[in-house]
C-alpha cells in the first residue's frame, strides 16, 4: 500500500468537554477555521469536524465533537463519548466555577468511555488578564495530579489553541502507532 493509503487509517474522534459558555466552540472555531465568534451563544455548535493534522510528516484526521449546549443541563449522552479517543477538558480561567466542576467533567468521560482517553486539561481565555480566578499553577497542579496534559488558551487571540489539540492528536499517534 501506499503511503497516501495507509494515511486514511488514522481517525481520532476528539470531545470537547467542559461547562457552557468556557469556550468550547469557539476552540474549535479557531482551530477548524481560524475563526472568533465575540457574541456566541450556544447555537454555533457543530455536531463533528474534521481536521487534518501533520504528525511525524504523516497525515493524521482528528474528528473534533462539540456540543450542541447539552452540557447546559448536564446531558451529554454516551453517544457523544462513544469511540472517543481524545479529550479537550476546558475551563474558564476567568470563572472559578468551571475550573471547580473539571473534577465531575472527568467522572462523566471515565464513566463513559471505554478505554483510556487522551486528556488535555485547557483553562481557556488566558486573555482575561485582569479577570483570571485561577491561577496557572492550581491548573497544572490538578493536571499533574489526575494525569493529565494541561495547557492555557486562548481562542479569542489564538495563543496555544492549535498546540492544544495537537498535543493531544501526538499523544494518540504514539500510542497506537
Ligand atoms: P461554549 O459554550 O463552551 O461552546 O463557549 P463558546 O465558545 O460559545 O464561548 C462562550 C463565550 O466566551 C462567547 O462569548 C465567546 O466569544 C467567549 N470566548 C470564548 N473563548 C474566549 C477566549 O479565549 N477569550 C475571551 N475573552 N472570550 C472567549
Ligand atoms: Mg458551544
Amino acid at each position: 500500500r501506499s503511503e497516501e493509503a495507509q494515511t486514511e487509517d488514522y481517525l481520532f474522534k476528539i470531545v470537547l468537554i467542559g461547562d457552557s459558555a468556557v469556550g468550547k466552540s469557539n476552540l474549535l472555531a479557531r482551530f477548524a477555521r481560524d475563526e472568533f465568534y465575540p457574541n456566541s451563544k450556544s447555537t454555533i455548535g457543530v455536531e463533528f469536524q474534521t481536521q487534518k493534522l501533520d504528525i511525524n510528516g504523516k497525515e493524521v484526521k482528528a474528528q473534533i465533537w462539540d456540543t450542541a449546549g447539552q452540557e447546559r443541563f448536564r446531558a451529554v449522552t454516551s453517544a457523544y463519548y462513544r469511540g472517543a479517543v481524545g479529550a479537550l477538558l476546558v475551563y474558564d480561567i476567568s470563572r472559578r466555577l468551571t475550573f471547580e466542576n473539571i473534577g465531575r467533567w472527568l467522572n462523566e468521560l471515565q464513566t463513559h468511555s471505554d478505554m483510556n482517553v487522551v486528556t488535555i486539561l485547557v483553562g481557556n481565555k488566558s486573555d482575561l488578564k485582569h479577570a483570571r480566578e485561577v491561577t496557572t499553577a492550581e491548573g497544572k497542579s490538578l493536571a499533574e495530579a489526575q494525569g493529565l496534559f494541561f495547557i492555557e488558551t486562548s481562542a479569542l487571540d489564538s495563543s496555544n489553541v492549535a498546540v492544544a489539540f495537537q498535543t493531544v492528536v501526538k499523544e494518540i499517534y504514539n500510542i497506537l502507532s
